[in-house]
């Protein structure tokens, strides 16, 4: 049957504090429209399915090219990129959007991943420089170190894996899937292992890498296909040497 309409229901709530609601609409279809240009059609004429004016959605987006991961929303209840959602890949069903749900809305399909940014910033997720003078070239790596780093290089902080992970919640300490992979990358890094004892030291604590739980859905989510279980391994690994290390005064 050819397709004419775009059907979606849409999760809206006004503010932080709102009860949330949801609505329905329903759009002409036209080939190669993806979630984004969805909302757009919508912004351009708030009506619902029903015929009542309603206030124009709110959603983030950046770069349109999943670079960013600033659209990450549930799409079909799936963590992903609404710019890379195409609506003739989708079922023909009506297309849910509804916003992450491990983060606070802002409003309607915003939500505030300062969290996520907080635990990068705790577990030092950077290579400290000077920044008044001229370093020159960094170290070399070897070729196999530097496809491991750039694997890892390849996050976006969109937080897919981060709604994905069932020890991810309001209740838990744990950090996360995403800050923890940016640790394996920092501490692969050979000026960023300067600090490895540090991150490893953050992760060693509550809420690091003994509060993941294997359940592995993180990479299952994961649009850039980040080994993120890998990271868990080896950064077990490193905790586990250094711990041994410090018993044996080291
Ligand atoms: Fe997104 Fe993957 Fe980075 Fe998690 S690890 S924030 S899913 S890009």
């Amino acid at each position: 049957m050819t397709r004419t309409t775009i059907e979606l229901r849409i999760k809206r709530q006004d503010t932080p504090t709102a009860k949330p609601r949801w609505e329905e609409f329903s759009l002409p279809y036209r080939p190669n429209m993806n979630v984004i240009s969805c909302l757009m059609e919508i912004r351009k004429r708030p009506v619902t399915k029903q015929g009542a004016r309603t206030s124009p959605i709110a959603w983030d987006a950046a770069c349109l090219e999943e670079v960013c991961g600033s659209c990450t929303m549930l799409v079909n209840g799936r963590p992903c990129q609404a710019c890379s959602q195409l609506v003739d890949r989708l079922d023909p069903g009506p297309i849910t959007l509804a916003p992450l749900t491990k983060f606070p809305v802002v409003r309607d399909l915003q939500v505030d991943r300062s969290p996520m940014f907080d635990a990068l910033q705790k577990v030092k997720a950077w290579i400290p420089i000077d920044g008044t003078y001229d370093l020159g070239f960094g170290p070399k790596m070897a070729e196999a170190e530097r496809e491991v780093a750039y694997a890892f290089s390849r996050c976006m902080t969109c937080g897919c894996c981060m709604e994905a992970c069932p020890q991810y919640n309001d209740h838990s300490d744990f950090i996360g899937p995403a800050p923890l992979a940016q640790v394996r990358l920092f501490n692969t890094h050979p000026t960023g292992k300067m600090n490895a004892s540090e991150r490893l030291d953050t992760i060693m604590g509550r809420g690091g890498i003994g509060d993941c739980g294997n359940a592995q859905n993180c990479i299952e989510v994961c649009p850039k296909d980040i080994p993120l279980t890998e990271a868990f391994g080896e950064l077990g690994r490193q905790t586990t040497v250094l711990w041994l290390k410090r018993l044996f005064g080291r």
